[in-house]
């Protein structure tokens, strides 16, 4: 699998860290229960199609970025400018 990192073009899928979610940072209201404060940091949606992801380009130019992925077929979609 090819990732299409933004400054170096694409490069094999060993290069890269893969760094969750890109969508908004959790939020923890501040009069959250444990419980609360656990789900909002640790349980992630599961999202089926189309989703932006941060990546690392660990053995290459050692910058993150994010990118748009599918991840019902593993495919990176260009991202919206
Ligand atoms: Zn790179």
């Amino acid at each position: 699998m090819l990732i299409p990192c933004p400054h170096c073009g694409p490069r094999a899928a060993e290069e890269f860290e893969y760094g969750g979610d890109a969508s908004a940072p959790p939020t923890i209201p501040t009069e959250a229960t444990p419980e609360q404060a656990h789900a909002a940091l640790h349980l992630r949606a599961n999202p089926r199609g189309p989703h932006r992801e941060l990546w690392y380009h660990a053995a290459g130019c050692r910058q993150w970025f994010t990118a748009r992925r599918d991840t019902l077929t593993h495919r990176f979609l260009a991202e919206a400018p």
